[in-house]
C-alpha cells in the first residue's frame, strides 16, 4: 500500500508544481494521501517549504549555530506537526514522522550567475498518519503560522480513493472536508 500511496503523492506533487512557482519564501505545501477514509485509515503526508520560512535561512549550514538553529527548527517540524495539521480528536489520528531535511535547491539557477545570494533550499519532511476511526465527514484545521510565523501560506491537497480536494490556507482560519463535492 505504501508504494501506491507514494505513486499517488507524486502525481498530485507534480500536478502542483507545474501549476505553482516550486519555490517561494512563505509558501508551504501539504500533500496528504490516503488510500481510502473508511474504517481505520493509514495514510502518509508529505511537507514541503522554503528553508528560510522554517530554519530562518537558505544558505549551506557551516557553522555550529546555523547547524543547532538547523536541527531545532527540524525537531519543532517533526514534534509539533499534528498541531499544523490538525486531524478532528474523534478520528484518534497519530502522526509519525518518518523524515525531515533541508536540500539546496539547484534547478531554474543559472549556474554561471549563481552566488551566495542566489541559494535556495527547501525544506522536506514525510510523516505517516494513522487513524482509530473513519475519516468520512472529518473537518481537517490548520496551524501553519502557528508553528512556524513565517508561513503565510499553504496549498493543501489531500486524495483518497476517488477523492481530491485542496485549500489553500491563508487566514489559518480554513478548513477541509473530508467528503465528495
Ligand atoms: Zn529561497
Amino acid at each position: 500500500m505504501r508504494i501506491a500511496l507514494v505513486f499517488l503523492l507524486a502525481v498530485s506533487l507534480g500536478a502542483q508544481t507545474r501549476q505553482r512557482k516550486a519555490h517561494e519564501h512563505g509558501s508551504a505545501k501539504v500533500n496528504i494521501a490516503f488510500e481510502s477514509v473508511k474504517s481505520a485509515p493509514k495514510g502518509v503526508i508529505e511537507f514541503e517549504a522554503p528553508a528560510e520560512s522554517i530554519t530562518g535561512f537558505e544558505h549551506e549550514a557551516k557553522s555550529a549555530a546555523d547547524k543547532a538553529k538547523q536541527t531545532a527548527a527540524l525537531t519543532t517540524l517533526k514534534a509539533r506537526f499534528a498541531e499544523m495539521v490538525v486531524f478532528p480528536a474523534a478520528a484518534a489520528c497519530k502522526i509519525t514522522n518518518k523524515s525531515a531535511k533541508v536540500e539546496a535547491e539547484d534547478h531554474g539557477h543559472d549556474k554561471k550567475s549563481k552566488t551566495k545570494q542566489e541559494q535556495h533550499s527547501e525544506v522536506h519532511a514525510e510523516f505517516d498518519v494513522q487513524c482509530a476511526k473513519p475519516l468520512t465527514g472529518a473537518v481537517l484545521t490548520f496551524g501553519f503560522a502557528k508553528v512556524f510565523p513565517k508561513i503565510h501560506d499553504a496549498d493543501v491537497a489531500l486524495i483518497a480513493g476517488d477523492l481530491q480536494l485542496s485549500v489553500e490556507v491563508k487566514t489559518g482560519k480554513e478548513t477541509l472536508r473530508i467528503e465528495a463535492k
